[in-house]
């Protein structure tokens, strides 16, 4: 099999499904750009990546995006009740999780698939990946799995969305011919398109919207569920959705990191660095201080600077600041690589 050219229907969904006050303008983009979506067959590494109006993804580069937000979510049950403890009693996360009896078990539900995640990029398919048996598979029936999978099953369409919409706006600056130059800053300005299309009309979409979705519902009571005795809170609308989206935005990041060749994650001619790229993220998004979407983004960062080195630990006054603390963690600690011009 060479390349296999898929309805755009698919990833249009996905987009819609995530972002349903954006129709008009997707269609305005799908009309105007042409954007084609091709399936390639698996190889060594990953495959996202457009030239001219193609955009080529592989099954194994989905199905790991699907096992990272898997890995996400349990990262987020493992260190979310440090984060918020770390807030209330001014301590470390390191600190707290070394009074934590239960962080054993919770750490290895992630790391396994982190594991996974890692090699997949030296595996040749994705039937090489080794499938966890507490894993559904991306095609389960949605109805069948358990609340919280449901909960991870919308961000991982949600993160799909996002980088999709980074290629997209590949395919719009290759045909308006008005790219920044090729390299970091390009990129950046992709990160910024997709992060926009899903977070900038959200304030206007919960006006309208009469009621939450049933998938959100889900999503928020799962995380009451976990958060109910540390800080019960009620959000307005607007701030789960705008959670939900920053969420999926801050998982794709948190994707495309992981499919990135450790040797460029320190940035090089072509790519930014990976804390500049959530630096610009966090940066730009417009939930309150004590949102749970800070709590999620702080636990995945906080995640990477334990791989990164694990005695590592970050504090901060709130959890905001407790993310911009893991991102300067992350750029100290990312090993370097000097790379020859290709
Ligand atoms: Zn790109």
């Amino acid at each position: 099999m060479s390349q296999q050219i898929i309805d755009s229907s698919l990833v249009e969904q996905a987009i819609l499904d995530s972002a349903p006050e954006r129709a008009d303008r997707l269609h305005e983009i799908l009309e105007h750009y042409r954007p084609q979506f091709a399936v390639v067959p698996d190889s060594l590494g990953f495959v996202l990546k457009t030239k001219g109006n193609l955009i080529k993804f592989n099954d194994k580069t989905m199905k790991t995006l699907w096992m990272l937000a898997h890995a996400a979510w349990r990262i987020f049950e493992c260190h979310s009740p440090h984060v918020l403890l770390a807030i209330r009693r001014g301590r470390s996360i390191t600190e707290l999780m070394a009074i934590d009896r239960g962080i054993e078990t919770a750490l290895a539900s992630f790391e396994e698939l982190l594991y996974i995640v890692q090699g997949a990029a030296k595996a040749g398919s994705a039937s090489e990946l080794e499938w966890p048996d507490d894993l559904p598979s991306p095609s389960a029936d949605r109805s069948t799995i358990s609340v919280k999978q449901q909960a991870t099953f919308d961000l991982a369409i949600m993160a799909t969305a996002y980088v999709f919409l980074h290629e997209i706006q590949h395919v719009i600056f290759n045909k308006d011919r008005n790219a920044p130059a090729a390299g970091p800053a390009l990129e950046l300005a992709c990160d910024a398109f997709a992060r926009d299309f899903l977070l900038a009309e959200v304030r206007s979409y919960a006006e309208k919207a009469p009621r939450l979705p049933i998938s959100l519902k889900r999503l928020t009571f799962a995380i009451f569920a976990r958060l109910l005795l540390a800080r019960p809170v009620w959000s307005k609308k607007v701030d789960l959705i705008l959670m939900k989206r920053a969420m999926a935005v801050s998982l794709g990041s948190f994707f495309v990191y992981e499919i990135t060749a450790t040797a460029v994650r320190a940035g090089n001619q072509d790519y930014p660095p990976f804390a500049d790229r959530f630096e610009t993220l966090i940066g730009k998004v417009d939930a309150k201080e004590n949102s749970d979407f800070w709590v999620f983004a702080a636990t995945l960062l906080f995640a990477e600077v334990r791989r990164l080195n694990p005695r590592q630990s970050v504090r901060g006054k709130s959890y905001r600041e407790i993310c911009i603390a893991a991102i300067d963690a992350i750029r100290e600690t990312t090993p370097e690589v000097v790379i020859a011009n290709r």
